[in-house]
């Protein structure tokens, strides 16, 4: 008799569930004893059990038992071989008849030409579907009552803490602390991600080709980054509410101002201010004139003798030698970085009685918001009437949240600024922190100049101030 052997690969979160060489082995045994041939080895790669998916295997072992080439099914265990109700169905109709039989490691034989073996597949079939589904509806039950209690289930272990995701894992969470701040004065995604890999951090998530943990990229790190773990808070989206954040059981490794000025740079659409990497100082911070397109930065010419050069991307409206255009934003930034009311400005960002007024405020709305929730729960409150008390609790934590969000970005400049800022030190810094700066103080505009891009032409750059 020729055996088509089952498997299946599926997320294991408990870590009860044996990898599949293993469960492969153990079938292959089985077959070996029965003194069966193996016809062929089906494996799909699902990770839920409980959601519909294509799975192409299994329709590739159903059409080589109706053709008749296999007679004998061989599977780890019957939910493992039998994923659904529909599975059950369909293989208990060609079961019955192609004469097959269903023989599993964990599991007596069925032999599904006759109705004794069909009834016993069937009952089994769907006590082990029953299962599946009551663990996964506890699952979803828990995960919303740890949600509410701030704490974490299972899942993968996350960067910067221990398994148990309470525990601060040191080396993770200071490169995460570092990487915050870093990223507010410049530093791009790839680059902390190259620091990060550089430093042996591994991501947690595994490689495709199975082999160990993959090596951190850009949006690894940028979907790090966004996890309000960070701040020490808990997400919770309800199934078909709204995402809430609650207070966690385990310590923040930034304050919340720090990961709001970093998601609020995340999310931002202003390029301007975004971290980049292989930009000149004012590409993106630049614009055009005359359409107000932010100017590239490329060589005017291929070969020796070329220069760097400002341009618009839309045709040539303006072109100005980059070296030229530099070295005057500069200097104009640095007169002004030496007066003190920028000075003053900045510092103001940086006063920590403000950090925890508005850290304290977003606290005490999102308590009220939950003991409305509360309320209306018990009946005590309708839901209209929740609403109405909702929206204006709502648009005041939305203030407090932003307020935070430019309160942690003015501290990272004021970090960047704040000691006697000489040329050296400017220059000290790197291009990525000093675009930060320039966007954080100025708009430039370059108009017209002529033909040519030798001639310094200050008098076309327009520069405004940004007012505090
Ligand atoms: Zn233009």
């Amino acid at each position: 008799m020729n055996a088509a052997i089952y498997l299946r690969i599926s997320q294991d979160r408990s870590g009860e569930e044996l990898g599949v060489t293993r469960q492969r082995a153990d079938c292959e045994a089985l077959v070996a004893r029965r003194g069966w041939t193996v016809h062929d080895v089906y494996i799909d790669n699902d990770v839920s059990a409980t959601k519909a998916k294509r799975r192409p295997e299994w329709e590739r072992m159903m059409a080589d038992i109706e053709a008749g080439r296999a007679q004998v099914v061989v599977g780890w265990t019957i939910d493992r071989t039998l994923r659904s109700g529909r599975d059950r169905l369909r293989m208990l109709e060609v079961g019955k008849e192609h004469g097959i039989t269903i023989s599993l490691v964990r599991g007596s034989d069925m032999d599904l030409s006759t109705p004794a073996g069909r009834l016993a597949a069937d009952i089994l079939g769907a006590v082990a579907l029953n299962e599946v589904e009551t663990k996964a509806d506890r699952q979803r039950a828990m995960h919303a009552q740890a949600a509410r209690m701030g704490k974490r289930v299972g899942g993968r272990r996350p960067f910067g803490f221990e398994q148990d995701g309470v525990t601060v894992r040191a080396p993770e969470a200071a490169a995460l602390t570092a990487a915050y701040h870093d990223y507010l004065a410049g530093t791009p995604l790839l680059a902390i991600a190259r620091r990060w890999n550089e430093a042996g951090l591994l991501s947690g998530v595994p490689r495709a080709d199975g082999e160990g943990m993959a090596e951190w990229n850009h949006s690894g790190v940028r979907s790090v980054l966004q996890n309000p773990r960070y701040m020490g808070m808990r997400r919770h989206r309800p199934e078909g509410g709204e995402a809430t954040l609650h207070p966690a059981g385990w310590p923040a490794l930034v304050p919340e101002h720090t990961w709001r000025a970093a998601n609020a740079l995340l999310d931002s659409a202003a390029s301007e201010f975004k971290p980049r990497g292989g930009r000149r100082l004012l590409t993106g911070v630049a614009r055009c004139g005359v359409c107000g397109t932010p100017l590239n930065a490329a060589r005017n010419k291929a070969g020796p003798g070329a220069v760097a050069a400002y341009r618009c991307p839309n045709g040539a409206h303006v072109v100005r030698r980059a070296e030229l255009l530099d070295e005057q934003i500069t200097r104009l930034v640095l007169a002004r970085l030496a007066q003190p009311d920028v000075v003053a400005f900045l510092a103001a960002a940086e006063d920590d009685g403000e950090h925890a007024r508005l850290a304290a405020e977003a606290a005490s709305l999102r308590e009220q918001m939950d003991e409305i929730a509360h309320a209306v729960a018990s009946g005590g409150l309708t839901v209209r009437q929740a609403q109405i008390a909702n929206a204006g609790l709502a648009s005041r934590l939305t203030a407090a949240e932003s307020a935070m969000a430019r309160a942690g970005r003015g501290s990272v400049l004021y970090d960047l600024t704040s000691s006697q800022m000489t040329r050296e030190r400017w220059d000290a810094l790197g291009v990525d922190q000093q675009r930060v700066v320039i966007g954080a103080l100025l708009t430039v505009r370059v108009h017209p100049a002529g033909r040519g891009v030798r001639r310094p032409a200050p008098e076309t750059v327009e520069v405004a101030w940004r007012a505090a």
